[in-house]
């Protein structure tokens, strides 16, 4: 028996995939290496515990290769909420799309176990928080947490329907190394370009929950190993937050570099469909028995530091 992991080059991916490695399991990961190479799993390959199938989900093919798989880790997508907003259908293809096409080849292929990575952008702007899972009404205000909430939709007809199971996370903001995108990324971009000077979208008062991506893995795993009902939707993230302006802070901090202007473009939010303040509830995977261990700030300083090494 192997795990399926789609998108397991990429950054949460390859995490993913380090740990089912070291966990003892045969992978086979689905990636269209749209945004890394295959330098994030190579040592993977090499040892011959992972193989790849390079292949976009949205062309025809791949799908005989589910045959055997326990479990699919369904994480390929396209995870830019931003750009979301300015060209819709890449969203609704790489996401809603594909997700109908992997479950549609796992009903086929009689693979019934699926792990999903969903977000907190499908609450929108949530009037309770710290947001719990049973928040209502559900809406999203980008058409990225639109297409997550479509997938999760999806999911739960699949499982009822199919026999299936799933397990869906709702993640806060993951960063860590290997991530290329999101506000550190831009944050260390920006200032190898300018020592001096930072542009920080918004006022930079919005303020989110931040997680390390080990301790996101390590939730993930730890929920697909002991929630067993048909549809298991769980809120991964820190118990806290941090606004945008003390993250600009510590990443100068670890660069080294003392005295950056920072200059806010203004507005209560970065861009259409940013939502300013987020942090979610956590205490129905608390009471499954994991916890967060660190805060976001911990997870901003650690992952500033892994990117600074890695990139
Ligand atoms: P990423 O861009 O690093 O990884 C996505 C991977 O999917 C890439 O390797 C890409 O090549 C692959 N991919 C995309 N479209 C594909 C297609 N059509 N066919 C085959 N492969 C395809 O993103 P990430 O940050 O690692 O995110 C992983 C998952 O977690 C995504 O589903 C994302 O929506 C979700 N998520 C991430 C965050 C975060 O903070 N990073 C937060 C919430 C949810």
């Amino acid at each position: 028996m192997f795990d399926v992991v789609t998108g397991g080059a990429g950054f949460i991916g390859s995490h993913l995939v380090d740990a089912l490695v070291a966990q003892g399991n045969e992978v086979l990961v689905i990636d269209n290496l749209s945004v890394n190479g295959t330098e994030t799993i190579d040592r993977h390959i090499k040892s011959g515990k992972v193989r790849l199938r390079k292949v976009d989900l949205l062309t025809e093919g791949w799908q005989d290769s589910l045959t055997g798989a326990r479990r699919v880790y369904h994480l390929a997508a396209d995870p830019d909420v931003r750009q979301s907003a300015v060209t819709p259908d890449p969203t609704i293809q790489n996401n809603i799309l594909a997700t109908y096409r992997v479950l549609e080849a796992m009903r086929t292929h009689s693979v019934r176990e699926i792990v999903f990575t969903s977000t907190s952008t499908i609450y929108g702007e949530a009037t309770v928080i710290p947001t719990p899972e049973d928040y209502t009404p559900l809406e999203p205000i980008s058409v990225y947490g639109a297409s997550k909430l479509a997938c999760e939709a999806l999911i739960s007809a699949y499982c009822h329907s199919f026999d299936m199971r799933s397990w869906v996370f709702r993640f806060a903001n993951i960063i860590g190394e290997r991530s290329g995108h999101g506000v550190i990324t831009d944050f260390i971009q920006k200032l190898k370009n300018n020592p001096a000077k930072l542009e920080i979208l918004g006022d930079g008062r919005q303020t989110k929950s931040y997680l390390e991506v080990h301790a996101c893995v390590e939730a993930m795993l730890y929920a697909v190993g002991h929630a067993k009902d048909p549809v298991n939707t769980f809120n991964i993230g820190s118990e806290d937050w941090i606004d945008v302006k003390t993250i600009a802070d510590i990443v100068a901090v670890e660069m080294h570099l003392e005295k950056v202007r920072q200059r806010f473009t203004g507005g209560t939010r970065g861009w259409v469909g940013d939502v300013p303040k987020m942090q979610l509830g956590v205490e129905k995977i608390k009471a499954l028995g994991w916890k967060p261990r660190i805060g976001s700030q911990e997870s901003v300083r650690i992952a500033t530091r892994a990117m600074l090494g890695s990139r």
